[in-house]
């Protein structure tokens, strides 16, 4: 068998061949140590965190894949900072301890959810901010951000961010003991623990919060008016945040919004970084459903991207119902064998969509507004000529252009669309949709056209959509 190093070595050769040359030395020329292997993980020791990501969103996947050409022992790629791995070590030097055991990480990750990974979080704008501190936490646990405070609407990824960054720490240092907990969960387990009189119980309550290297509190608001337990967290907060222990909590709500909650606690929670997660805009909406489709189907570029734009206006407050849209959609037509069509979308969603919303995406003038105009810009034309009669080829043409865009992205009946257009009949609607579907395959410059003005009209909805 082949050692880490060589298996490296050699996915870096592959590497090389298939990467802009100044790109890869500065990149992956420094990346020389395995650090460890562990759990079918080989572990690559980086410079520095921007290197890791950088390294994680563009070339890991492409690495894992050549790694499994190379060796079928199926392992993947890890990657760990120089000052990780170092503390590792020194740590683990402390401990006395020189191999790793997998059955602890299944302990300490047993109640961490396995796909609320920082890998699986997609980020924009909305989020951003948040994960950044959270990166940071899961980077340097209590040396920056102490507590990190999450905070925002139901289902908009707090608990996924939190369990992230108990992920991240478990896969850089199996010996953290990293505990996750709901307050709703540490106020009964107090309530048991001091109900039942039994010293033990109580002993161990108080240990297994204390002994957290790593605490991870979901949802504080349910602490809400529960007066005893807030005493008990309290003193657990200042145990660990005393002896250099990283908190993490989660609210609904800002820290000096809380109610009935102790006016220390609440000061304890504003010491370090308070974060809050908003709604996503319509591009990380379309991202997120991207990125969800990976999971349920094997090809996403199957489902197209009218359809995926109709869940995401559809669905556009919270991602848990963004994402139970899209199961939805995708068991519908893998169950009826339908194809992913927009007319499969709405039937699936049906019994779930709101009246308006479907409305106001059939028909809003204002996107076909915008489409006109790019299309007219791109051809240096104007609107009115788009909806003129005129038959000359320089304006007929952007005219099918715009028909096309609008058919493939909208379900509006062709008459409706006539009547974008000086009220051209249907006929002529459908002959320009096929015509231009047409080109598309059979001359690449066309097809490179539509590209370019299909970009250019999502940049213009989206900025539209950020100025509502
Ligand atoms: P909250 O704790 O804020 O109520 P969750 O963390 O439970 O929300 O998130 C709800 C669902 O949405 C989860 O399935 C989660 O994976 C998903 N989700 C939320 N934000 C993102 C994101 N930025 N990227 C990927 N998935 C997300
Ligand atoms: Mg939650």
């Amino acid at each position: 068998m082949r050692s880490g190093k060589e298996l490296w070595d050699l996915v870096k050769n592959q590497l090389k061949l298939e990467m802009a040359s100044t790109d890869f030395s500065e990149i992956f020329d420094p990346i020389t140590e395995i650090h460890k292997i562990h759990n079918k993980y080989i572990f690559l020791i980086v410079p520095d965190i921007l290197t890791k990501f950088r390294i994680e969103k563009f070339y890991l996947d492409t690495m894992n894949k050549l790694l499994v050409q190379i060796e079928e022992d199926k392992h993947n790629f890890k990657l760990i900072t120089r000052e990780v791995a170092d503390k590792e070590n020194s740590d683990n030097q402390k401990l006395g301890l020189t191999s790793v055991d997998s059955v602890d990480r299944q302990v300490s990750k047993r109640n961490l959810r396995s796909e609320y990974t920082f890998d699986n979080f997609v980020t924009g704008e909305s989020n951003r901010f948040a994960w950044m501190n959270a990166i940071k936490v899961a980077e340097s646990p209590h040396v920056t951000v102490n507590p990190l405070y999450i905070f925002g609407d139901v289902g908009l990824g707090k608990t996924h961010l939190m369990m992230a960054i108990g992920h991240y720490i478990l896969d850089n240092n199996i010996h953290a003991n990293v505990v996750y907990t709901t307050a709703q969960q540490f106020a009964e387990d107090y309530f048991l623990a001091t109900n039942k009189k039994n010293i033990n119980d109580i002993e161990k309550f108080y240990n297994y919060h204390r002994a957290a290297d790593i605490l991870l509190v979901d949802d504080i608001q349910f602490l809400s008016g529960k007066n005893s337990t807030q005493e008990e967290f309290f003193k657990v907060f200042e145990h660990l945040f005393e002896t250099n222990k990283q908190i993490v909590i989660t609210s609904d709500r800002a820290a000096s919004d809380l109610e009935n909650m102790m006016a220390r606690l609440k000061s304890r929670f504003a010491w370090g970084m308070l974060v809050d997660i908003k709604s996503p805009d319509l591009n990380l909406r379309i991202s997120i459903l991207k990125r969800k489709l990976a999971f349920l189907i094997p090809n996403p570029i199957d489902v197209p991207n009218n359809v995926l734009e109709f869940i995401a206006t559809t669905f556009d407050q919270n991602v848990r119902d963004l994402e139970g849209a899209l199961r939805r959609f995708v068991s519908f037509c893998v169950s009826f064998n339908l194809p992913f069509t927009l007319e499969s979308a709405k039937q699936s969603l049906e019994g779930i969509t709101p009246k308006n919303k479907l409305d106001s995406f059939v028909t809003n003038d204002t996107n076909i507004d915008k489409i006109k105009q790019t299309v007219a810009s791109y051809y240096k034309i104007t609107v009115s000529d788009l909806e003129s009669t005129s038959r000359k080829q320089h304006i007929t043409y952007p005219r099918q252009v715009a028909i096309y865009l609008i058919r493939s992205r909208y379900d509006i009946p062709l008459k409706k669309i006539g009547e974008f257009f000086g009220n051209r009949d249907h006929a002529t609607i459908s002959h320009s949709y096929d015509k231009i579907i047409n080109d598309i395959n059979s001359n690449l410059q066309i097809k490179n056209d539509i590209n370019i003005i299909e970009s250019k009209i999502e940049e213009s909805l989206k900025k539209k959509e950020k100025n509502n």
